[in-house]
């Protein structure tokens, strides 16, 4: 056996290549990939691909790598539901005690569909809230507000209003910090959409500070996602502990400093250090400068908590080769998981079942989607033992932004979801059939 397969699922530790038993005397069979002790080959067979595939065990232990990292200072964790919103994880969340960030009226409803208890933790982010969500959110009771501007401000004022009640609120600041990010999904600077800036902040504090309907309650900040150095998250943090000290000496109430997300996660090789180390490095350097600020800070981790928990299971429809040039055209497409094709992001792809003589033999190959569009890739020119139509393929690493970015195009149904713990296995999210896509229309 080659060392890289062997070592591959490092990164993602709810899968790991097992031997197969066959035969009545359970001879050794082939190495085949598992999620937990499921081999992928039988979810392929009772599930049909291409399908989602996550790890609880996985998802509740990055969940546990973060509280523990945190322990020394008041927190709550507030998972990002954009990253992956099925109702079955988000509930597997809500068991452990976890809050929620919430971008939109639909995530808020998933979250309380999940567990309405969980509203007492759930944060409220996004530059466009309607007066519907902000609404829905008042009443649900949910424990902040972050706040992106002014217009926003008095819209939740209004709604407060109205709902004689008093919204608990933050504003989210824009550091100015660079991160060393794809430019998609780095948010924090003054070029951004996001936040307000650093020097306008005392200003608005003030006037939320006299609405009768509105309760100051903390500052935030968030400056993008799949960021792997701790350095830009303590230099944003530095500039927010400097602005609570400046608010509080103006007479606010500063409880909670609302941390965001943004914490990366490893693609394409095994990352330095386990992930409870990772998330300690992290811990490190945001908690550094709010030492001596008694506050209780607030993380929405997103990506680090369900990106490795999740595989995508597909089979290889054809080979082909267009002038010796060769193409895997899978099952899957852009449509399912849009990472490469929208970010140019890359994904570990490896076989599920490793056959010893088919790994001698290795061929350099795309691996791509049915979809009419050139970007619908999934890898270029990757190096892969030789395999044959009908042999099944995982990309890792796609449990966040994967399904939660899948859409219809093409008229391509979206694909089921399961969820894996130890020896069992849950759909959690029916294959979508044609009629469904249909129903809409008229
Ligand atoms: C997207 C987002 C997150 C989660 O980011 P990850 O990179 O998935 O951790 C957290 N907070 C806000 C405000 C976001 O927009």
């Amino acid at each position: 056996m080659t060392s890289r397969y062997q070592s591959l699922p490092g990164r993602a530790p709810g899968f790991t290549y097992q031997h197969s038993r066959r035969g009545l005397l359970r001879t050794k069979g082939p190495l085949v990939l598992h999620c937990e002790d499921l081999s992928m080959t039988t979810l392929a067979e009772k599930f049909g691909t291409p399908l989602y595939v996550y790890s609880g065990e996985t998802i509740t232990a990055h969940h546990l790598a973060f509280d523990r990292a945190f322990r020394d200072i008041h927190h709550t964790i507030c998972y990002s539901v954009k990253a992956n919103s099925n109702l079955s994880i988000l509930r597997l969340l809500a068991r452990k005690g976890c809050g929620f960030d919430v971008v939109s009226g639909g995530e808020l409803e998933r979250v309380m569909t999940a567990d309405r208890r969980a509203a007492k933790r759930v944060v409220f982010s996004g530059v466009g809230k309607t007066r519907e969500e902000i609404t829905a959110a008042l009443k649900a009771g949910i424990l902040l507000f972050n706040i992106e501007s002014e217009s926003e401000l008095w819209a939740l004022a209004e709604c407060a209003g109205r709902l004689r009640t008093k919204a608990p609120v933050a504003f989210r600041v824009n550091p100015d910090v660079a991160a060393e990010t794809h430019p998609y999904i780095s948010t924090g600077l003054h070029k951004h959409k996001f936040g307000v800036p650093v020097s306008e902040a005392r200003a608005l504090y003030a006037e939320a500070s006299g609405v009768r309907y509105l309760r100051v309650r903390g500052v935030s900040v968030h400056i993008g996602s799949q960021i792997t150095d701790a350095g830009p998250f303590g230099e944003a943090m530095s500039r927010v502990a400097d602005l609570v000290r400046e608010l509080r000496r103006d007479g606010h109430e500063i409880d909670y400093v609302d941390a965001g997300g943004g914490l990366g996660i490893s693609y394409d090789q095994p990352p330095a250090g386990t992930f409870p180390q990772q998330v300690a490095a992290y811990a490190a350097a945001l908690v550094k400068p709010l030492r001596d600020l008694k506050i209780h800070l607030l993380l929405e981790p997103g990506r680090s908590i369900v990106g490795p928990a999740g595989a995508l299971l597909t089979s290889i429809v054809y080979k082909k080769s267009n002038n010796g040039k060769k193409f895997l055209i899978v099952d899957a497409a852009m449509n399912d998981l849009i990472r490469p094709a929208l970010y140019g992001a890359f994904h570990e792809i490896i076989p599920v079942t490793l056959h010893t003589d088919q790994i001698a033999k290795s061929e350099t190959t795309d691996i791509v989607g049915p979809v009419c569009e050139t970007g619908d890739f999934f890898a270029r020119d990757r190096t892969l033992p030789v395999l044959e139509e009908g042999d099944l393929l995982a990309i890792l690493d796609a449990g966040a932004y994967g399904m939660a970015l899948a859409s219809n195009y093409n008229t391509r149904p979206r694909p089921a979801e399961v969820l894996v713990s130890g020896k069992s296995a849950k759909l959690i999210r029916r294959r979508e059939k044609i009629s469904d896509l249909l129903r809409q229309e008229l």
